[in-house]
This record gives C-alpha cells, structure tokens and sequence, in this order.
C-alpha cells in the first residue's frame, strides 16, 4: 500500500481508475455517438506502452479497482497486451481488472481475458429485438452481441447488463430484459440516460425515461426488496423477491450519487477527468513523457489533479430543458 493514497478535498479516497483505451467503436449509439464523428488522429492517442506506465502510478498511488472502456475497448488494436499487463497487477496492488464493452468481439476475447484475471464484465445492452437493436446502434448487429455474452458465460466470465432507459424505445422491454436476465443468470442495471455531447435538447429531453417511473412500473408485477447491497459503482440495487434476481439503477438525475464518487477517468490521450459531468481535467500525457523513465512527474500530476475533485456534477433534467449539459460524448471520457 502507498503510504499517502489518493484522497480528494472531500475526504474520499480515490481508488477506483476507468481508463478510456480508444474513443473509437464499432457501434454509433444513437445516444453517445454522432454518425459520422470525428474521432482523434492516432498520434495523439497514448501508446499501449503509455496507458500501462499510467494505470501503473495509479496503482501505485492506491487505485485497487481498473475498468477498461472506450469508446470500444475491443476494438483498439493489440489491446490483449494491456490486459495482459494489468491482469500482472492483480493481487499486486489491484484487486479487480474489468471492462465494460459493446460485446461484439467477445467471441474472440471472452476466453483470453478469463485467463488473464478479468472475471466480471459489464455488456451495454439497451433492447432484444434485432431491428430496434440496429437502429439504436446504428451499425451493430445483435446476434453478434448475444454470441459474445454467451462465450463471456461459457468463459466464466461474470456478466452485468447494462441498459440505457430510453422513452418510447425500450419501456415496452422491460420485463423481457428482466426474464432474459433472470433466466441467462445476469445482473441488469439501468441507466438513465445523461446529457453527454451535442444533441438536440429536445432529443435528450425526448429520450429521458426516468428510473423512478421505471422502478414503480417494476413494482407492479415484482415485490422489489431494497439492498444496501453495493458494487464499487454508483448502482444501487433492489432484490425481486419473487426470483431472487438482483436490479441495479444508476440515477445520476433523480438521486444525485457524488457523495460517495471513489473514482476518476482518464481518457486515451491521457486527459484526467476528476468528475463525470464537469469540464475540469489535467493533462497526465505531458508529465508521462516528460521522463520515460521516471514517473515522479505523473504522480505529481496526478495527486495534484485529485486535489481539486469537484464535489459533484450538474446534470439537471428539470423544468423541461438540459442543465449542466457537458459537450464532450461519453466515448471521449468513457462511460
Ligand atoms: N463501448 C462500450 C459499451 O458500450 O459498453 C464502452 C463505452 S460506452 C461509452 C459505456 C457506457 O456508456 C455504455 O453502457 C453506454 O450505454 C453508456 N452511455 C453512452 N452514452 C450515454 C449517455 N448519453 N447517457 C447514459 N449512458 C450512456
Ligand atoms: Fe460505442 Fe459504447 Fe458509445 Fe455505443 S455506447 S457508440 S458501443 S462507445
């Protein structure tokens, strides 16, 4: 253990790293990405290399649990090594390396990351119907997706769903995500859906189901039991008594969860995002080249970054309009 961790100017301890290993995807979610985007030229993306030094000083420095995500983490090239690299740290000052994908490559990987430490994964999965799942993602394919999940179980791999609420595109699922999950063996969280890149304000406001509705609409087929039952994340968690299933609901704007925030997030340039839904963030690619072979300067950064964690974000869907918006999409900060 270090003997200083990481602890930010409202006294919680930061131990927990998302890392952002591309902003690229396969998929063009029609609440992340933009159609055609542009994505960021590969020379100012850090190395592989790069992002292990860097997720290393966080360890160092105290972080216990990493999260690959992106963009989409499966899809930036050789990104086996970097698992590799990290799974050398389980045990060895970590104590969960997970990722969080689109599971269109899990065919190929689930296996190799099983072997490298990873044991529980979180697959974004917003619908079960082939077509509305194509036109949510644009360009993604759901069989693709369920052969990816099914070789995450058959890996062993531990899988959480994650499924963005989406008004008028999956509250007609709502039970047929649950009986899926309750008969595959998954955990299910929901999540609403944040105001992260340009959008039409109409579009987001549209697109805005809010957890609280869907929650009372779970109570009318299910007796939903509530948990202090915790995950390291933002999730809070009810127990269906009727299948002993486990519901997660991730509510950043009906119930503010900053108060406990054990995390940050660096982006695949090595941009350090201190919160979520705020625009503040320290550049850590200067101070991780300024010496190749020294990382006093990146701890510095870093520990100086964490000193101005802001308490929390400002996300507001209230009185009809979008408040607190920020502009970047979630794929540049990772979701
Ligand atoms: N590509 C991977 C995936 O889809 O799981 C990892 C990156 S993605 C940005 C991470 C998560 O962010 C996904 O679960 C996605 O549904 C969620 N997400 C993206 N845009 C969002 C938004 N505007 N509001 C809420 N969740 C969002
Ligand atoms: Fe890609 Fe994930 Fe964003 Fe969908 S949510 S576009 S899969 S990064």
């Amino acid at each position: 253990m270090p003997s200083t961790p990481l602890i930010d100017p409202f006294a919680r301890p930061i131990t927990y790293l998302r890392v952002s290993v591309t902003d690229r995807c396969d998929f063009r979610c029609t609440y992340c990405m933009a159609e055609h985007m542009q994505f960021l030229p590969k020379t100012e993306l850090l190395t592989l290399e790069e992002l292990e030094r860097l997720c290393g000083a966080f360890i160092d420095l105290g972080v216990r649990k990493l999260r690959v995500t992106g963009g989409e983490p499966l899809v930036r090239r050789n990104i086996m090594s970097f698992f590799e690299a990290m799974g050398q740290r389980l045990g060895n000052g970590l104590d969960e390396l997970t990722l969080t994908t689109n599971g269109s490559q899990l065919a190929r990987f689930a296996q190799g990351l099983a072997d490298l430490g990873v044991r529980r994964i979180n697959v974004s999965l917003d619908t079960l119907d082939p077509e509305k799942f194509a036109a949510i993602t644009r360009w993604g394919r759901l069989p693709q997706v369920l052969d990816g999940i099914e070789a995450a179980k058959a890996a062993g791999l531990r899988v959480k769903i994650n499924a963005v609420a989406l008004k008028g595109f999956n509250e007609d699922e709502l039970f047929r995500l649950v009986d899926w999950c309750g008969r595959e063996g998954h955990d299910l969280t929901f999540i609403e859906v944040m105001p992260m890149g340009e959008m039409g304000e109409e579009l987001r406001l549209d697109q805005y189901w809010p957890l609280s509705d869907l929650r009372a609409r779970l109570a009318e087929r299910f007796t939903l039991i509530d948990t202090a039952e915790r995950t390291g994340g933002p999730a809070r968690y009810v127990r269906l008594e009727e299948t002993g299933q486990r519901i997660g609901f991730i509510t950043p704007l009906t119930h503010n969860f900053c108060e406990s925030c054990n995390r940050v997030r660096v982006t695949c340039t090595g941009e350090l995002f201190m919160c979520l839904g705020q625009e503040d963030r320290a550049d850590l690619r200067a101070p991780l080249r300024a010496d190749p072979a020294d990382d006093a300067p990146v701890r510095t950064a870093i520990r100086a970054a964490i000193a101005r964690k802001p308490k929390g974000h400002d996300f507001d869907y209230s009185r009809q309009r979008v408040a607190g918006q920020v502009s970047r999409h979630m794929s540049h900060t990772g979701g």
